[in-house]
């Protein structure tokens, strides 16, 4: 049995590029979501270098309400490098890190702190399905996974992407790595006590993928990397 953990304020870390058709709905859901929660929570945005209209709705949301933070980073250094700008904000003793384009359900949050309420570090949402996103990329994220973990030490769930709920032990430990990679990858790598909160993964709100090849290249290059160095 794990020791249960009380949480006094809960963290939530969103990194935004070009958003400006998402943001709105995503914040309304996130506000409807954290009326619902007993405990205090903060929403960091982070702005990685957006070029839309992004910057100024998040001024406006921010001069509106003090639990909203935003770090505007002066120009696109991509998810892992602006995930982190976040945590290095973020002051819960529980810290969600979710997509901001709705493919991860804010509602779902409330169960991520319950199961990390009972104890467990890591709290993963694992996709059940993923509605409408190229076949290309579910076959580049399965090829990955599967590769990774014939190659390397390193086991990470299948379903699992980047939506989880961290403790502050997991990070700072994501904190002190120098080269960015994959947090699926950074947070298995840790080993700590990991729960699962499953979901049908739905698709992107509105907007693009903002993702390129050339960066999903690297970043999967570089997670390779620390994912076979011996630990
Ligand atoms: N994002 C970001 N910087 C980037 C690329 C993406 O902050 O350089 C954000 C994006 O706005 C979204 C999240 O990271 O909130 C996931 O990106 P996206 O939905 O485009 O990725 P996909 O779901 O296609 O893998
Ligand atoms: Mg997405």
């Amino acid at each position: 049995m794990l020791p249960p953990k009380p949480i006094a304020l809960l963290s939530i870390v969103v990194p935004l590029y070009d958003e400006e058709a998402v943001l709105p709905s995503l914040i309304q859901r996130l506000n409807a979501m954290r009326a619902t929660l007993d405990i205090e929570s903060e929403i960091i945005f982070v702005n990685d270098g957006s070029r839309d209209g992004t910057s100024a709705l998040l001024n406006r949301a921010a001069g509106a309400s003090s639990a909203l933070k935003v770090i505007h980073l002066a120009r696109n250094l991509g998810v892992p490098k602006a995930v982190q700008a976040g945590l290095r904000l973020a002051r819960g003793e529980a810290i969600v890190i979710m997509d901001g384009d709705l493919q991860d359900p804010p509602e779902m949050i409330p169960e991520m702190v319950e199961r990390f309420s009972e104890g467990y570090e890591v709290v993963f949402g694992r996709r059940l399905s993923r509605a409408r996103e190229s076949s290309l990329k579910k076959l580049t994220s399965v090829l990955f996974c599967r590769l990774l973990n014939l190659f390397s030490r390193l086991k990470v769930p299948d379903g699992v992407g980047d939506f989880c709920l961290i403790s502050r032990h997991v990070q700072l430990r994501v904190l002190a790595a120098k080269t960015p990679v994959l947090l699926r990858v950074a947070i298995t790598l840790l080993e700590y006590p990991t729960a699962y909160v499953d979901f049908h993964r739905p698709a992107r709100h509105a907007g693009q993928s903002k993702f390129t090849v050339a960066r999903m290249g690297r970043l999967a290059f570089d997670s390779f990397g620390a994912a076979r160095k011996p630990r």
